[in-house]
């Protein structure tokens, strides 16, 4: 008897893609993006909850390697899809490594969701958890996707830090919510100076009453400097990468970049939507710099890895 030889493409993924799942109620998010954070520790002003804290080894994703899979409306939108991989490229001067799920038990689900970018911080040991990437919503800059990712990796917004209110004042008159705005003591920075420039930090008039009012900014003595960097969606901070670094203990060792992104099929579509964001603050721009909290400094170093990849 003819038994037929079914010829399966190596690309194809192993199951089907999940369906897109939908949204949190706005009520469980913390500081409007984060899921999973119980109003029990933020009331106590503390982040200590169990798997959730930054500074809790659990949270950590094995051989830093976080397996990932994409929903059934990113498997259809390969343009899209391209921009969140290519965002995810962006970790490769790190040792986390973001990877097609195989088996592993844990894993994030890329979703579009409805309007919504949104991420658990770590591992959550859950099986799959969402990162929800709204297509358009987030994924109309890089540093969006990428703020998204790091709170998978593992971290918290960057003005939640203990030692903020030494870089930033809080305009507390014009805050939807106090609780968007709090600081907390046991999240750890990794021995790493505050960072304007940290694709986690909020902008300026983010969350605000008056939205053309700020919320947050630099002391006065930083304000030349740094202002224009807070807030920035553009690409990882030199000392974003080099948290995750210390975080994962990543030493020297930075494991080869994977399979499954190929740069040839890139189509000029996609270019222009990754990079217009890049391109027209790069034409706003002053002198570029070496300091990479800076504006300017993020923009040469994105840049520099566009050049990399698409030649
Ligand atoms: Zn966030």
């Amino acid at each position: 008897m003819f038994t037929p030889i079914v010829s399966v493409p190596t690309s194809a993924p192993l199951l089907e893609p999940p369906d897109d799942a939908a949204d949190p109620p706005t009520g469980t998010l913390f500081e409007r993006d984060i899921m999973g954070v119980d109003s029990e520790s933020v009331e106590q002003g503390s982040l200590s909850g169990g798997k959730n804290g930054v500074s809790n080894e659990a949270a950590r994703w094995p051989n830093a390697e976080v397996p990932y899979v994409f929903s059934k409306l990113y498997e259809r939108d390969a343009a899209r899809k391209h921009i969140v991989l290519t965002a995810m490229r962006g970790f490769d001067r790190t040792c986390v490594r973001f990877i097609p799920r195989k088996n592993e038990r844990d894993y994030i689900v890329i979703n579009a969701g409805n309007r919504l970018c949104a991420s658990f911080v770590g591992n959550q040991h859950q099986g799959k958890q969402d990162v929800f990437l709204s297509i358009g919503a987030c994924t109309d800059e890089l540093g969006k996707i990428q703020h998204e990712l790091m709170h998978a990796i593992g971290f918290y917004h960057e003005q939640s830090r203990i030692d903020r209110d030494d870089y930033v004042e809080i305009n507390w008159d014009n805050v939807q919510s106090r609780g968007d705005f709090q600081r907390y003591d046991n999240t750890t920075a990794f021995g790493l100076p505050y960072d304007f420039g940290s694709i986690l930090h909020y902008g300026t008039n983010d969350l605000g009453i008056n939205e053309s009012v700020w919320t947050i900014r630099p002391l006065l003595q930083y304000r030349a400097n740094y202002s224009s960097a807070i807030g920035q969606r553009l690409w990882l901070s030199d000392s974003d990468e080099e948290k995750i670094n210390r975080m994962y203990k990543c030493g020297k060792h930075r494991p080869p970049v994977p399979e499954g992104f190929a740069t040839t099929d890139v189509s000029d579509h996609i270019m222009e939507s990754t990079t217009s964001s890049y391109r027209t603050a790069r034409r706003k721009s002053s002198t570029p710099s070496d300091r990479t909290t800076t504006r300017p400094g993020i923009m040469a170093r994105m840049g520099k890895f566009f050049k990399s990849l698409f030649g």
